[in-house]
């Protein structure tokens, strides 16, 4: 397995809508495990395939946090939110590609996704309150959007500012 370099907003790549994964093969199940060993190392409960600049719509996440829980590890292939509740939730959100920065989005407190697992195989399943938050957060990357998408304008460009010095900084080390 092999941690990947995630990508920092602002980056063109984290902008864009991804491709559908239509190969279920052995590359697709070893992307998967860098994805997840690269979520857990960072760490974070949720990673995009577009966070590490691979366009495809797969995400992977878990949202045990409790220290000593028993890890979830959920990789979503072509992930779909068939059903929203109509109850929302508040989250205060965050993103491994905007380090440091924070906000809270209101999103359906429950969803029903379809998706596909890495051998190919239909799946689909309720998740509730912070799940539900991190797989909508997961599925927006894969339509090249973000957290910050939800902030009023003012906090975004400031945030988006933010990452600018933060890159440069970063390009001088
Ligand atoms: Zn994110």
């Amino acid at each position: 397995m092999t941690l990947k370099p995630i990508l920092i907003h602002p980056d063109p790549r984290l902008k864009k809508a991804c491709d559908p994964v239509s190969t279920f093969d052995k590359e697709l199940a070893a992307l998967t495990d860098d994805m997840l060993e690269t979520m857990y190392d960072a760490p974070g409960i949720g990673l995009a395939a577009p966070q590490i600049g691979v366009m495809n719509r797969l995400i992977v996440m878990d949202c045990v946090k409790e220290e000593g829980g028993t890890p979830e590890p959920m990789a979503l292939v072509n992930p779909k939110v068939v059903w929203e509740s109509e109850e929302q939730n508040v989250y205060e959100e965050g993103c491994l590609s905007i380090p440091g920065q924070y906000g809270e989005v209101e999103r359906p407190k429950m969803v029903r996704v379809t998706w596909q697992d890495v051998t190919g195989a239909e799946k689909e399943q309720e998740f509730d309150a912070l799940w539900a938050t991190c797989v909508q957060h997961e599925i927006d990357h894969l339509d090249g959007k973000l957290f910050i998408d939800y902030l009023k304008p003012m906090r975004r460009q400031m945030i988006t500012r933010k990452m600018q010095k933060y890159k440069r900084e970063l390009a001088r080390e």
